[in-house]
């Protein structure tokens, strides 16, 4: 019988006889590097931790089945799935990658990629005609939706479309919205990224990073660099990710009704200039996401009238913490500028639209009252301040 996306979160149907010999309901943290072989050619389906370890196949499986996958590798970060699914490439070959990105993206391939000889053409994904910027070369699609930090909406279907005509890969990182809320693979997409430091885990307290595919020929390249390199997460840290999925729909629930309230806040405040949020019907992006995603994240970026307001709010905040990151259920604010896309190039950052007045927040799980009270005080003490 096919599972609900919340059950899904829970239950890993295929590996609950392995809970059998205790009774565990929790899956155990199989803390070893290595493993013994009952003898010469006879493994038990486990040689070495870098290449496999029964938590965090368990983990794997399970990110895998709320992507509709057929199969995942975890890693020790975001960054560092990105960068194996970049081991996929040559020098002489081409990407297309859309121009708003987490900034530590565009690092790695502004500073890394580019040296190994790839190149990119940075393009706005959700508006540009992409097929125009395909040549011989090219050989993926790269795209988040919404993009980081500046909201931007891509129709995955429509450029999936376009990737299979061309006989390229389109490669969604679905941070933001996570496999609770939308799920690129079953829109056409060929490879899923996932930073599971953030909903994943969803605790501020773990680094983790997924690739999910659907093709076995992929996969098997992904598992053969994950080895070969050594990238992957640790069994303890698989643990807490995977614990942290389990929770994985309440919280996104609970942030997702605080996100759409605190936006309608915000729009209402003299001090807020724009407020981009999907979830809010004058976005450009908002009929295509209730198309393709079930629910529209908790992420929200608003421009202030000023640096110097900027500013303020990040000194004020107390509850709210001023800290890079998101998907936790802290509720965080970050300022992209200084923070997560301070190594992003000047002009790119000003192209985007991402000034020293944006503000990105990460809306958490707490009670709205709370939350709202606290911007409402640190809007009224800087109204105080400039009126004098
Ligand atoms: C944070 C983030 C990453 C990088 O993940 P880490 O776990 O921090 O290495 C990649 N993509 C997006 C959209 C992110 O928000």
């Amino acid at each position: 019988m096919p599972r609900g996306m919340s059950t899904k979160c829970v239950h890993l149907e295929e590996d609950e006889g392995c809970i059998k010999n205790y009774g565990a309901i929790s899956f155990p943290i199989y803390q070893t590097a290595t493993y013994a072989h009952e003898g010469v050619g006879r493994s038990t389906g486990y040689d070495y931790s870098r290449l496999a370890n029964p938590t965090r196949e368990h983990l794997e499986k399970v990110v895998a089945s709320l992507e509709f996958g057929t199969s995942a590798v975890a890693l020790s970060s975001g960054m560092a799935a990105i960068a194996l699914f970049m081991e996929l490439f040559k020098p002489g070959d081409h990407l297309i990658i859309d121009s708003d990105l987490y900034g530590g993206s565009i690092r790695l391939f502004d500073n890394i990629s580019v040296k190994n000889g790839i190149s990119f053409s940075r393009i706005d994904c959700y508006k540009d005609d992409i097929e125009s910027y395909i040549n011989d070369n090219t050989k993926a699609i790269y795209i988040e939706t919404p993009t980081n930090p500046m909201m931007n909406v891509t129709d995955i279907e429509a450029v999936s479309r376009i990737a299979k005509k061309h006989n390229v890969l389109l490669v969604v990182d679905n941070t933001f919205l996570t496999p609770y809320l939308q799920n690129p693979l079953v829109l056409g997409a060929d490879i899923v990224i996932h930073s599971g430091t953030k909903y994943l885990g969803g605790h501020n307290d773990t680094l983790a990073g997924f690739i999910i595919t659907k093709d076995k020929e992929l996969d098997a390249r992904f598992k053969f660099l994950l080895n070969t390199i050594g990238s992957s997460i640790s069994p303890f840290d698989s643990w807490l990710i995977d614990r942290g999925i389990k929770t994985l729909s309440v919280r996104m629930e609970k942030s997702e009704k605080n996100a759409e309230y605190i936006a309608k806040w915000l729009k209402e405040q003299e001090l807020v200039t724009k407020v981009i949020y999907p979830g809010l019907p004058e976005h450009p992006g908002y009929e295509i996401m209730k198309k393709q995603s079930r629910g529209f994240g908790a992420m929200i970026t608003f421009q202030v009238v000023s640096k110097e307001v900027a500013l303020a709010i990040l000194e004020k905040v107390k509850m709210i913490k001023y800290a890079e990151s998101l998907g936790g259920v802290e509720t965080l604010i970050t300022y992209p500028t200084t923070q997560t896309h301070a190594d992003v190039p000047k002009e790119i950052r000003e192209r985007n639209g991402i000034t020293e007045s944006t503000i990105r927040v990460s809306v958490g799980i707490e009670d709205v009252e709370d939350l709202i009270g606290e911007l409402e005080k640190v809007f009224n003490d800087i109204q105080e301040e400039i009126n004098g």
